[in-house]
């Protein structure tokens, strides 16, 4: 069970407010899109001629009076350091920013052996009085306050330092220089590994990075063997990206170009660390364009609420689970893995389009092959999910037990202990009295197929909440697109696969799409109610990917007209705000389509609510694995759409609904809950 630190979440929340609206003004005027793309393919470039550019690269630094070392692990890496410092007789060093070194913990042991460290970044310095370790990866110490910072400085000091800000940075200027010119030796990361001519590109904003690399009359350089660059103009393509993306800087304060040794030793140690496998990996290669801007984790909601202490092993956040099983091992990554809500959102800003979501879930799966499934949802995966007749009998059987389980707001009886944590924050659904499929039948001769309108054909496919616990999104879906002129028919299977796939079980889930596959017709149009769901039809080729459409974009980019001509007879005459679902909006980018809908069929009575994009906390399965940042998540839901006044809140997705009606219902907010068709059903039947 993670802990919810409400005083971190409120410095988190507030940096990246800041953080945003920097970006957004270092973006203007740059397309942020091109840009990503055309650094992304430097990368991968870069990759496939990683060790021809390694090899050009050693050459060339040599040239210039470098020496370069391979490292195979952290152990070596470290103890090339240690054998540097010795050979010079050197017993402090300096060191400003890198992240490498935390991988290897190189601070632990060169301490261990006898050596003096400091820090000279001021966050790695604060950390580092601290006894503690970065927790994210640009900004080390983003989980302090100046008050904290005053705090470790007064214990440091013995007396009593205020928290104001240019007196902490004059407290550490002055130490932190003394420190620089007693040291023997500094040592500094490296952006970008320039290949033609032996360079190297650091980027600071302190200017101690500088200070490290030229003052001592050793320099090391500590960095790992992806950073490579064929030459200068690649470089100045990551310098448009890295500080925007970063910090929402134009540019940094300090750009260095380092082309060999400046007065002084020069050494440059190349850490491998599982790196050449990962190269190796055709699915998990990209990983290492990473180019550790840190906006993955400035955008997760997940790393918002925990910080990197709880969600990190050394690297944090989605990107740094996915290092942390190549570099530290799938050992390490196991729990980690788990935090990923598969909101997609950190693929939007990764500077070099790594599909970091869908990694996470290879990851599962990966480490389910190797390390063995957890037995309780190998049970309900292979077992049940796979085998889509089990599943049905199941639900039948929980229809069968309503009765019981009944509460007069016809929401479930709450669970017993242990379960109470699952619907602490919110009341669960009871499955519908009839699925929708049964529904379906009793429905379709009158009200599903209307008479005379047998002009167009679509298939609907609900997906398992709606056919089990809201049967009636699905009639109400029926009844506008028959009000829109199309006969549609329903496909009677259960669940479409996607959350053994999410939970790593892939092939059980691919093997449910099979089974729905066989239930599609191919010259039909397939209409879904759930953006996850259409995710996972999308994955079956692209031939199916063409034919699926979301309700809420079939609706409005074939029929809006129609809807239009509708306007004037609303019946809906009350406020409503919508939800934005991550899938709908951070994969299937379609959550405009409702947004527009609502607006014109609204009017004035549509309010935009504050946050609209934020996660609700379901994420299928994660709301049982992880209750309690589900429960955060959801109130930070509950607080806007209170906040917003409004009467109805849209949305597309049924896990959101699900969420968000039952922590409405039980933070005792009255509002109605409708999945998008519901909203349209009651402005044109
Ligand atoms: S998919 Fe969402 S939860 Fe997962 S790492 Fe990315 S931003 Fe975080
Ligand atoms: S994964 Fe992408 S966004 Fe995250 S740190 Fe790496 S480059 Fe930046």
């Amino acid at each position: 069970m993670k802990k919810i630190d409400p005083y971190l979440k409120a410095v988190l929340d507030n940096f990246t407010t800041n953080y945003f609206a920097s970006r957004d003004r270092a973006f203007s005027g740059l397309d942020f899109e091109s840009l990503r793309q055309e650094l992304a393919e430097i990368r991968e470039q870069s990759l496939e001629r990683n060790q021809e550019l390694l090899n050009q690269f050693i050459a060339q630094a040599e040239k210039l009076g470098s020496k370069v070392i391979l490292a195979k692990d952290s152990e070596e890496a470290n103890q090339n350091a240690l054998n540097i410092l010795k050979k010079h007789r050197i017993n402090k060093l300096v060191k400003s920013k890198s992240m490498v070194s935390e991988e290897t913990r190189l601070n632990d042991f060169l301490i261990e052996n006898g050596i003096e460290v400091r820090e000279t970044d001021l966050g790695e310095w604060i950390i580092q009085l601290d006894k503690e370790h970065p927790t994210h990866m640009v900004l080390p110490a983003i989980h302090l306050t100046r008050k904290d910072v005053a705090k470790i400085f007064s214990k440091k000091l013995g007396r009593e330092i205020t928290d104001d800000p240019a007196l902490l940075v004059r407290i550490a200027r002055e130490q932190l220089r003394k420190d620089i010119f007693e040291a023997g030796a500094g040592l500094t990361g490296a952006n970008a590994l320039i290949a033609d001519t032996g360079a190297m590109m650091m980027v600071t904003n302190e200017g101690n990075g500088r200070l490290v690399s030229t003052i001592p009359p050793v320099h090391i350089v500590f960095t790992s063997i992806e950073k490579l660059y064929a030459n200068l103009s690649q470089v100045f393509v990551l310098l448009k990206m890295l500080p925007r993306n970063a910090t929402g800087q134009v540019i940094t304060s300090y750009v260095s170009l380092i082309a060999g040794p400046h007065n002084q030793a020069q050494y440059i140690i190349l850490v491998d660390n599982h790196r050449s496998e990962l190269m190796a990996d055709s699915v998990f290669k990209p990983v290492l364009r990473c180019i550790k801007c840190s906006a993955c984790l400035n955008i997760c909601p997940v790393y918002r609420l925990l910080g990197g202490k709880q969600y990190s092993h050394i690297y944090m956040g989605g990107i740094g689970t996915l290092l942390t099983a190549w570099i530290h091992g799938l050992e390490q990554s196991k729990d980690l893995a788990g935090l990923c809500l598969n909101c997609h959102r950190c693929d939007e800003i990764c500077a070099v389009k790594i599909p970091i979501a869908d990694l996470i879930i290879a990851l599962r799966e990966k480490l389910n092959l190797e390390l063995g499934k957890p037995v309780f949802k190998e049970m309900i995966f292979d077992l049940v999910i796979a085998h889509q007749n089990l599943h049905q009998t199941l639900f039948k059987m929980a229809r069968t037990a309503r009765p019981l389980l009944k509460t007069k707001d016809n929401f479930a009886r709450k669970l017993p202990a242990p379960f109470g944590k699952y619907e602490r924050f919110r009341a669960l659904p009871l499955p519908a009295e009839k699925s929708l499929t049964e529904l379906w039948k009793t429905q379709s001769a009158s009200t599903i197929k209307e008479q005379g309108l047998e002009v167009k054909k679509l298939q609907l496919y609900p997906g398992c909440l709606v056919e089990h616990f809201y049967p009636e999104i699905g009639i109400d879906a029926a009844k506008v697109l028959n009000r829109l002129g199309y006969q549609v028919d329903l496909i009677e299977a259960g669940c479409c696969g996607f959350p053994a796939l999410n939970a790593g079980f892939r092939e059980a889930g691919e093997g449910v799409l099979a089974q729905l596959m066989k239930k599609i017709k191919a010259e039909n149009t397939i209409i879904t109610l759930c953006p996850t769901c259409t995710l996972m039809l999308k994955r079956a080729g692209e031939k199916l990917s063409a034919q699926v459409f979301p309700f809420n974009k079939f609706i409005f980019e074939k029929e809006l007209g129609s809807i239009q001509n509708f306007v004037p007879d609303k019946k809906l005459n009350k406020t409503i705000c919508y939800h934005e679902s991550c899938h709908q909006k951070h994969s299937l980018k379609a959550n405009e389509a409702s947004l527009e809908l609502l607006k014109i069929l609204a009017g004035e009575n549509f309010i935009a609510l504050k946050n609209a994009d934020s996660c609700c906390g379901f994420a299928g399965s994660f709301s049982l694995d992880h209750p309690e940042i589900s429960e955060a998540l959801a109130m930070d839901k509950i607080y806007s759409i209170r906040e917003s006044g409004a009467e109805v809140l849209a949305l597309d997705c049924p896990g959101c609904l699900l969420q968000i009606k039952g922590a409405c219902y039980n933070s005792g907010l009255k509002i109605q809950v409708l999945h998008l068709a519901q909203v349209l059903a009651s402005y044109l039947l």
